[in-house]
């Protein structure tokens, strides 16, 4: 018991917990009993116990409320830290050996003396460790992204360089899928404030998307101009299956994969989510159109010099 309070109900709390929750509560009641004090000095002839007694419980109400609120700050910010921490050293200990099993399952997949089995095995199994890998990538994305502790490097940056770079890193994954990539960006020679490799990471995402969802022999556009008197859009168009009206909505939602968790198509959801927040953080918007069994158009509008 301390003054009558039974204190078994605060054992719960750590001792810095204890230690916040009582200087809030005394620092409220302090400042209300100042303010009472200064009250009742001008009612001293015609005191009434209630001049006393109200703000002291008042007080008391009001300094438990904070207390509480700033311990259950502390202990949210507390358990991002763990949860980021943890993710990140999660990240860490996977990435090394998968990228050991990416380098000498693609060693494998071309070797001389491997036969047809042996080859098809190697495929899969870098398949599978890239796919692994960029899930790690996205899960420790999203982490830094809730935690805010991502850092963007924006730079004045060509972006039909970057275009250029992004198509011809997925030109083999197209022509494996039958899919053309056609790009019309244009010979103008703006410039963008952005970040180069987490724009290229987008661009990515998007191409991967509009090369997944696709239908066989199918088209993606890629195109690029000036949008306004600020910004610059970035649209890439493809023929696929579309997204039906109702999950519209969905699309950028976290872990939302829109009816394919059990489709043969490879994802988890988190590419478009990551997208939007980085577009956003580097001041541009990320947006689509989509009719169901006639494709899907992404376009992102990032801030021009
Ligand atoms: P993932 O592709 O890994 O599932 P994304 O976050 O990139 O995750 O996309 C979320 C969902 O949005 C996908 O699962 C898919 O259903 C839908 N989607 C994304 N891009 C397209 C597209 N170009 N055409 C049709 N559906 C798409």
């Amino acid at each position: 018991m301390w003054f009558g309070v039974d204190m078994t109900r605060f054992q719960f709390l750590g001792g810095k917990e204890r230690k916040i929750f009582f200087t809030r509560l005394i620092v409220t009641l302090a400042i209300f009993v100042t303010l009472a004090t200064f009250q009742m000095s001008m009612f001293l002839d015609e005191l009434q116990p209630f001049h006393y007694v109200i703000p002291v419980v008042f007080s008391s109400v009001i300094g438990s409320f904070i207390g509480w609120n700033a311990i259950l700050k502390q202990r949210l910010e507390m358990s991002n830290r763990v949860k980021s921490d943890f993710i990140a050293s999660i990240s860490h200990e996977l990435r090394t050996p998968l990228t050991v099993i990416i380098g000498f399952s693609k060693i494998m997949s071309e070797m001389e003396n491997l036969n047809l089995r042996g080859h098809e095995f190697a495929q899969r199994i870098n398949l599978s460790g890239e796919h692994l890998l960029s899930f790690v990538n996205n899960t420790l994305d999203i982490s830094s992204i809730e935690s805010g502790s991502i850092n963007l490097n924006i730079q004045k940056i060509s972006p039909n360089k970057l275009i250029d770079e992004c198509t011809t890193l997925m030109k083999p994954i197209a022509d494996d899928a039958g899919i053309s990539i056609n790009s019309s960006v244009s010979g103008n020679t703006c410039m963008i404030h952005a970040d180069e490799s987490r724009l290229k990471q987008v661009i990515l995402n998007l191409l991967s998307n509009a090369i997944k969802y696709n239908n066989e022999h199918g088209q993606v556009t890629v195109s690029a101009e000036p949008y306004g008197d600020k910004y610059f859009r970035i649209s890439i168009e493809d023929t696929g299956i579309g997204i039906e009206p109702i999950l519209h909505k969905k699309v950028f939602t976290r872990f939302e994969r829109l009816g394919h968790n059990n489709s043969s198509i490879r994802g988890a959801g988190l590419g478009l989510h990551i997208s939007k927040n980085l577009i956003t953080m580097m001041g541009g918007q990320l947006a689509f159109s989509s009719i169901k069994g006639s494709g899907s158009k992404f376009w992102l509008d990032i801030p021009r010099v």
